[in-house]
């Protein structure tokens, strides 16, 4: 065993040999250039199936061009955490603008929606209350229930009828917190958001709702799932990320302005690490300002997904739950999983394997992310690719 001269780390040299035996070591693969619906990954031009930039905004010009100006005006690093002098102007319009689009009192800004979550959660629960998560929330919901030192119960996928037992059998806690991604990031499929705001209303429960995956892509206006089924004024807290479909980078929160200001006093990630950079946040203001005066790009892209599904299932592929631009198509075994997946990239497509402990044992799938760059002849070829 090699250990590289640190032998109290030796141990991990067997867990990682033990990876590899399981087909689930991963492996760092780097991007050459920008990135969109072509990319050179390692030493291969392929067509990406793998990135969450749903609108293909991640390397539009007009969003570099704002982060440009940014930087000039404002420089790149922001020095300090918002509440000291790391709150530029920047991140002061992008916040307001969030407000707007979200049409909430107030919004605001984390660098990062994995912080967004871990500080929020950890902010509205603590000891002596209790948290619920959906059992397949984004790693960072569940991390953030367990740093809030809550009680945490998870309860089944989108099991409404379970949530509201274990909401009656702890109703004697302080304060009750839901929590749920609106559309999930491997399954594709929805939130029953109308049946959870009832049942936090019946319960008194507060309700936070992630919408990472559909922020600028779901809804006539491209809010999310909320707005797509009509509950946004329901939802007491609602989270979002600038890292997807805005092509940027970034989490934030947007609610009343009570709930703002509290985070601002107690979410740590937001009191103890450095604001994004301005350049960052400039980009993100303009990503919303062409998500609101775009439409088309979100409905084209969730016709064709629509389209993809059908024509996937018709050829004897099981997508899941889908109902969205995340297309799973579930293989079971990890490794069949990443031999499908290199028999892809032979031809060109990169469609990534997903594999526990991203998803349950057993529930191997490739993850099709589409976006609005994908064109129907490209959708032909992964189609002919998969063959079946
Ligand atoms: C990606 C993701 C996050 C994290 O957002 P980042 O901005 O990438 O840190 C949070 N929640 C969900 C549901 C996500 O899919």
């Amino acid at each position: 065993m090699d250990t590289y001269g640190y032998p109290e780390l030796g141990w991990i040299d067997a867990e990682m040999t033990e990876l590899q035996r399981q087909s689930l070591r991963r492996r760092l693969v780097d991007r050459r250039g920008p990135q969109g619906t072509d990319i050179v990954l390692g030493d291969r031009r392929v067509v990406n199936f793998g990135s969450n930039d749903y609108l293909n905004l991640a390397a539009d010009p007009r969003l570099a061009h704002a982060a440009i100006e940014a930087a000039r005006r404002e420089g790149v690093g922001s020095g300090a955490s918002p509440l000291i002098c790391g709150h530029s102007q920047s991140h002061a319009d992008l916040e307001r603008a969030l407000a707007e689009f979200e049409g909430t009192e107030a919004a605001l800004v984390f660098p990062s929606g994995f912080a967004a979550n871990l500080g929020t959660i950890a902010a509205l629960v603590g000891p002596g209350d209790v948290v619920l998560a959906d059992r397949k929330c984004h790693a960072s919901l569940l991390d953030g229930c367990r740093l809030s030192r809550a009680d945490v119960r998870v309860f089944p996928h989108n099991d409404v009828g379970n949530l509201d037992a274990l909401l009656g059998k702890t109703a004697r806690a302080r304060r009750h917190l839901v929590v749920t991604d609106s559309l999930f990031s491997m399954d594709g499929d929805l939130a029953p958001l109308p049946d959870l705001v009832d049942l936090c209303g019946q319960h008194g429960a507060m309700l936070l709702v992630d919408e990472a995956h559909a922020t600028g892509v779901f809804g006539e206006q491209g809010r999310g799932v909320a707005e797509h089924a009509g509950v946004e004024g329901r939802v007491s807290v609602r989270i979002g990320t600038m890292s997807k479909a805005l092509g940027c980078a970034g989490g934030f929160v947007a609610g009343s302005q009570l709930l703002i200001d509290w985070l601002v006093n107690r979410a740590r990630p937001y009191v103890f690490s450095t604001a994004m950079p301005a350049p960052v946040a400039a980009a993100a203001r303009t990503a919303l300002d062409i998500v609101r005066a775009e439409p088309e790009p979100r409905r084209r892209l969730l016709d064709q997904a629509e389209s993809l599904r059908r024509r996937l299932a018709d050829r004897g592929w099981k997508v899941g739950g889908s109902v969205s631009q995340i297309i799973p198509v579930v293989v079971g075994d990890a490794a069949r999983a990443v031999a499908l997946a290199t028999r892809l990239l032979e031809q060109g497509l990169f469609v990534p394997a997903v594999r526990p402990p991203t998803v349950p044992r057993g529930e191997a799938c490739l993850r099709i992310s589409l976006t609005a760059g994908h064109d129907e002849a490209t959708i032909e070829r992964l189609l002919a690719a998969l063959g079946g």
